[in-house]
């Protein structure tokens, strides 16, 4: 029997915000001393009262719109009671029954709801026989997003991540690296058999840091869970961790339910109709990573992995929009973003800085003297790597180190003469039909003019000759 694996997420989300979601104690990630960013309310003395922090809302909005989600009218902040010491309060502040968004779709998955609600202090449990506890994150917004139970393989679901990430910080709602906690995912996962029509018994692995452990975990659960029910046995409801030592997932606790948390509307707090918030009314969106692609790949016709690189990456893509826009000629910003991708970008990976000294036009121009045949392309490299290393005039670096092909019609015939009169026996097969011939000529004169020759040229030159 064949089992299907069906994935649904819940993906956290810190918001960038200068202050906290209930509070005016400052949201800084990078804060290293611990409980400095702190107050009365998020460390909920009694007596305190919260508020709402707008721009938080206004990202969750944001996000909203860019999912085409549906925003509510009205929305809610509920209290999630629980007690551990990372949750002063002995709740949390989320959102229950009315998030903020329902709906939507992002990299052809949908979206259930969109909510905010508070993030939780950090703890540190293996220092001795006692724990850490910092406060700084405790109350910092943080944006949940859930998706439907529609994902069925561990790519699709980085994929949804990865686009959700490269979202957020498109919108500028969360820096969202994982590796910093700013975003962080669940995967929910449950196995059926094929053609059944009930999902089975879904298991819901946390703290995944990183993209490639979302796809491991994902992976060794799909596997795991067939096995039990393989071996005829039964999969129970619980939430499971990732150890990545052992390179499997770990069961944490049984899982809880709604009801355990005695979910009610937060007192303190005031209902938002957000449909009648003039702040609310007019929030704009950026150009969406899904409309530059788009604008990419219609107005510069490059391929999609340059088109990726330029997407995920925005100062590169800042850059070379500069330079296509100097270039104009598609075939020329086709040539400028191979060289972009690959030269540039391994200049970068070997430790370069390729933004300080390179300017867009200078690397524009070095584009059009390869393109005219001016330089060859391995002088494009070195003019570059003086490029990204000083910064200059490209023509002025193509003849002080002596770039510049010979395209001289004089010195081209020459050198095809003087090759000509040394390979009498080639010249013969050439003659009697051998094409491939010319290419031995060719190569020869390029090593007499020490690489210096257009070889396009060139071979023109010979043609003519041994035509004559
Ligand atoms: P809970 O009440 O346990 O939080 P929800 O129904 O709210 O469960 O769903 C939480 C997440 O689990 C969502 O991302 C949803 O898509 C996913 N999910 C729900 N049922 C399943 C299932 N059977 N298999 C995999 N994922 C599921
Ligand atoms: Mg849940």
């Amino acid at each position: 029997m064949k089992y299907i694996p069906t994935i649904g997420l819940e993906i956290h989300a810190e918001l960038k915000t200068r202050t906290k979601m209930f509070c005016d104690s400052a949201n800084n990630p990078d804060e290293e001393r611990p409980n400095v960013n702190i107050c009365p309310v998020c460390m909920a003395h009694p007596g305190t009262l919260p508020v709402i922090n707008k721009k938080a809302v206004e990202h969750v909005i944001r996000v909203g719109k860019a999912v085409l989600g549906t925003i509510a009218d009205y929305t809610e902040f509920d209290r999630k009671n629980y007690f551990y010491p990372d949750i002063p309060k002995g709740y949390q502040i989320s959102q229950y029954k009315y998030p903020i968004v329902s709906g939507g779709t992002l990299s052809g998955v949908q979206i259930t709801r969109v909510h905010l609600e508070e993030d939780t202090a950090t703890s540190q449990h293996d220092k001795g026989d006692y724990s850490l506890i910092d406060y700084n994150r405790a109350g910092v917004p943080l944006m949940e997003l859930v998706t439907e139970p529609v994902i069925h393989d561990a790519e699709t679901a980085v994929k949804f991540a990865k686009e959700l990430q490269l979202l957020l910080r498109y919108l500028g709602a969360s820096e969202a690296n994982m590796e910093k906690g700013e975003m962080r995912v669940e995967a929910n996962i449950s196995v059926a058999p094929e053609g059944s029509d009930s999902f089975g018994i879904k298991v819901e692995v946390k703290n995944l840091n990183s993209f490639r452990v979302v796809a491991k975990a994902i992976e060794y659960e799909v596997a795991r869970q067939t096995k039990v029910l393989e071996r005829g046995e039964k999969l129970v409801q619980e939430t499971r961790g990732w150890d990545e030592a052992k390179q499997s997932t770990f069961s944490q606790r049984m899982k809880e339910s709604s009801h355990d948390y005695r979910y009610f509307p937060d007192p303190d707090l005031p209902k938002l109709r957000l449909s009648e918030i003039a702040e609310f009314q007019n929030i704009s969106l950026p150009e969406l990573p899904t409309e530059k692609r788009e604008r990419y790949a219609h107005d510069y016709g490059i391929k999609s992995e340059d088109i990726e690189s330029f997407i995920t990456d925005e100062a590169l893509g800042a850059f070379f929009e500069g330079v296509a826009t100097a270039l104009k000629d598609r075939a020329l910003v086709v040539l400028a973003s191979n060289y972009t991708t690959s030269d540039l970008l391994g200049m970068r990976a070997n430790g370069a800085d390729i933004f300080t000294h390179l300017a867009p036009a200078s690397f524009s121009a070095l584009i059009q003297m390869v393109a005219s045949g001016e330089i060859s392309s391995r002088g494009a490299k070195d003019i570059l790597k003086i490029l990204v290393e000083k910064g200059g005039d490209p023509r002025e670096i193509a003849a002080h180190e002596g770039l510049f092909q010979k395209s001289d019609a004089g010195e081209l015939k020459a050198i095809a003469e003087k090759i000509i009169a040394e390979n009498e026996k080639v010249v013969a097969e050439y003659k009697a039909g051998k094409t491939a011939s010319l290419q031995f000529l060719v190569g020869q004169g390029m090593r007499a003019s020490r690489g210096s020759a257009n070889p396009e040229m060139l071979r023109k030159t010979f043609i003519e000759l041994l035509s004559a």
